[in-house]
């Protein structure tokens, strides 16, 4: 039908290949996105823009879109960072969302409502690098909003599943990454289920100590289970794992940190990511200085590991996790911006 190939109609009222009687009729039924309202908020120029959505039952998410222009038309990427949960129950200290707790599971639609919102309002219009229809090689989409995806696997997997239909989306598991704060059992199902899904572990200590701190599902899943979880994902799938590392100041940015980290990621299909902390409101912590990124970068490296030092978008919007959502929650959302249906 129509619907499935023009992700960017806003409305069934956009609709206009089907009889005006027809579109009143169904209305009553059916509901054309599982978003009710969305607040979006540009940073950038343009390059970054969050967005608060809000559900059904009044439970809000975030999704963030990302673009990367490239130097010559058409090489640039655009991504698309999701929510799974509304909230989180792992708390890791450091992140908004999990500060806020758990709220509930989003269903497969609220989670691919969230992509269809950056199809129709103008973010992909204005020049994206990607469009419905068109190349999609540098269109990603990464589950690193709200929540734990693995903590909701069989609707996030049914989420992808949707993402992936060359009737719907169309967008190939490989530009799919899923992070997980380490939940093996859910890296074990991904082997098994989207071996050809990328997965991201976010680490972020290499002793159980610090990890049990941090990350607290680490008392669950400690260190070395999880390391040999992403290393069965490797071997099987025979794709990169990302372990990502958030770098905070004073806390798990020291050379002994460091020396764990290439142990723990070198002798097989790993990659380092580090990210400096984006301080929460409040937070007793901040991100390590560029030198100390550096440095440390520079240690994982002499371990043979590949690094890569993620930038941080959308600094001024809060756009890393669970951050807008927690300014503006208990409030009216802002006014939408208006679509764009192009
Ligand atoms: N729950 C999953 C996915 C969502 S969080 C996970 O933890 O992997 C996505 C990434 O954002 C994780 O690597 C997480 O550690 C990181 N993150 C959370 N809060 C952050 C902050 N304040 N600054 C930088 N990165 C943060
Ligand atoms: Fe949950 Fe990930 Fe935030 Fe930890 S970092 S609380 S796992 S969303």
């Amino acid at each position: 039908m129509s619907g499935a190939h023009r992700p960017t109609a806003g409305s069934l009222d956009d609709l206009t290949d089907l009889p005006r009687p027809l579109r009143e009729a169904v209305a009553d039924d059916f509901a054309f996105s599982s978003i009710v309202a969305s607040h979006t908020l540009e940073a950038d120029g343009g390059l970054t823009a969050k967005a608060v959505h809000e559900l059904r039952d009044g439970q809000r998410i975030e999704s963030v879109l990302m673009r990367y222009p490239g130097r010559n038309a058409g090489s640039g990427r655009t991504t698309v960072c999701i929510s799974s949960q509304a909230g989180c129950a792992v708390a890791c200290p450091f992140c908004a969302t999990g500060q806020a707790g758990f709220g509930r599971q989003l269903t497969p639609g609220e989670i691919v409502d969230q992509v269809l919102h950056w199809h129709r309002a103008p973010w992909l219009a204005l020049g994206a690098d990607w469009r419905p229809g068109g190349g999609r090689s540098h269109y990603n989409i990464v589950f690193m909003g709200m929540g734990e995806p693995l903590n909701n696997a069989d609707r996030v997997f049914a989420a992808v599943r949707l993402l992936n239909d060359p009737a719907r989306l169309g967008i190939g598991a490989r530009h799919i990454t899923v992070s997980t704060s380490g939940v093996v059992p859910g890296i074990d199902r991904m082997i098994e289920e989207l071996p050809q899904v990328n997965l991201a572990i976010s680490l972020h200590a290499a002793t159980d100590e610090l990890r049990n701190e941090l990350v607290p599902i680490n008392r669950k899943w400690p260190v070395a289970e999880v390391v040999a979880a992403g290393r069965r994902f490797a071997a099987r799938t025979r794709r990169r794992v990302s372990l990502e590392y958030v770098l905070i100041d004073g806390v798990n940015d020291d050379a002994d940190q460091a020396a764990g980290l290439a142990e723990l990621a070198s002798g097989w299909l790993s990659h380092v990511n580090l990210i400096p902390l984006n301080p929460t409101p409040g937070s007793r912590w901040s991100g390590t200085s560029a030198a100390g990124v550096r440095s440390f970068a520079a240690m994982i490296e002499r371990g043979g590991v590949p690094v890569t030092v993620r930038d941080t978008r959308g600094r001024e919007i809060e756009a890393a996790c669970g951050q807008l959502h927690a300014q503006l929650a208990g409030r009216p959302l802002p006014a939408e911006i208006p679509l764009v249906t192009a």
